[in-house]
């Protein structure tokens, strides 16, 4: 019998939809055929596809806002974000860059394109994922992780230029750089047309691939620029063939089967923590920022 993962769903990009006016996004995730349970550790995908920002003397983004229970992890293909919490941390990111924030017991965010790159425009390109937390580190100290391209490990594949770039989790040995509260595995695989790579998850992993650029085979099924690919929760591996140079933003990890109470910025276990973290923002106790 076969061990490769069998496609459940090639979802092609939702309809956009703008999150502040700096992130036109597609919701891939909870929503749709993936409910909020399906892709966990991973609670929501969002996509900002390819896009030209015409200048800006005032930067487009996200205001004040706050975020409980989870881990905001932005990854950038094009252009530069910057970042500024309660918790004193701040940074800026760009190409290849990822910033790994856990907000754990609460804190306040916003999240603008750099100055910059406001000023000049240009092309944009980013994702951003939620990773849930176990109940047990719910309430961790929020942390934040600026993962620059070239902190992350790189596996080089047999094709010349063709590497793993291993964001999270590990590759063949090759490790990444961001830490995690519970087993997960973030790559780019970026290959040159042709190439080839076989990847390897446990089967209960919950597995998904982004075509972030050009096009690539996943166990044979061709998958389009800005598709993603949902696997089944039966076999191991995952065949990449890159049609044409690709880079895929690849997601794995052990599902956490514990109660869900989503609403809005917070990502609880009961809805009684959802009620406490709304109460602890109205009382300032996830600290202060300004716009
Ligand atoms: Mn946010």
């Amino acid at each position: 019998m076969s061990n490769k993962k069998t496609i459940e769903a090639i979802i092609a990009p939702p309809a956009p939809h703008m999150v502040g006016d700096g992130f036109r996004v597609h919701n891939f995730f909870p929503g749709g055929q993936i409910d909020k349970r399906r892709m966990s550790p991973f609670f929501m995908l969002d996509y900002g596809s390819k896009i030209e920002f015409t200048p800006s003397v005032e930067p487009r983004g996200v205001g004040v806002h706050p975020h409980a229970g989870f881990e905001t992890v932005t990854i950038a293909y094009h252009g530069k974000i910057a970042h500024h919490d309660s918790a004193g941390n701040s940074g800026i990111i760009g190409e290849g860059d990822v910033q790994w924030m856990t907000a754990g017991s609460g804190l306040l965010h916003k999240e603008y394109h750099e100055e910059n790159f406001s000023k000049s425009g240009g092309l944009f390109q980013m994702v951003q994922l939620w990773v849930n937390l176990p109940a047990k580190d719910k309430k961790t100290t929020p942390k934040y992780q600026e993962v620059t391209n070239k902190m992350m490990g790189r596996h080089y594949l047999a094709h010349k230029e063709s590497f793993i770039e291993v964001i999270a989790g590990e590759f063949n040995g090759t490790k990444g750089a961001a830490t995690t509260f519970t087993p997960i595995q973030v790559y780019n695989a970026k290959l040159k047309k042709g190439s080839k790579v076989t990847l390897n998850f446990p089967a209960n992993y919950n597995t998904g691939l982004l075509v972030i650029e050009g096009a690539a085979k996943f166990n044979d099924n061709d998958i389009a620029t800005d598709h993603f690919a949902l696997f089944k929760n039966e076999g191991e591996e995952i065949e990449i063939e890159a049609i044409e140079d690709t880079i895929i933003l690849v997601l794995s990890g052990e599902p956490i089967n514990e109660p869900i109470a989503a609403y809005g910025p917070f990502l609880m276990n009961t809805w009684a923590e959802v009620e406490e973290a709304i109460e602890s923002v109205s009382r300032g106790k996830f600290g202060v920022l300004e716009n």
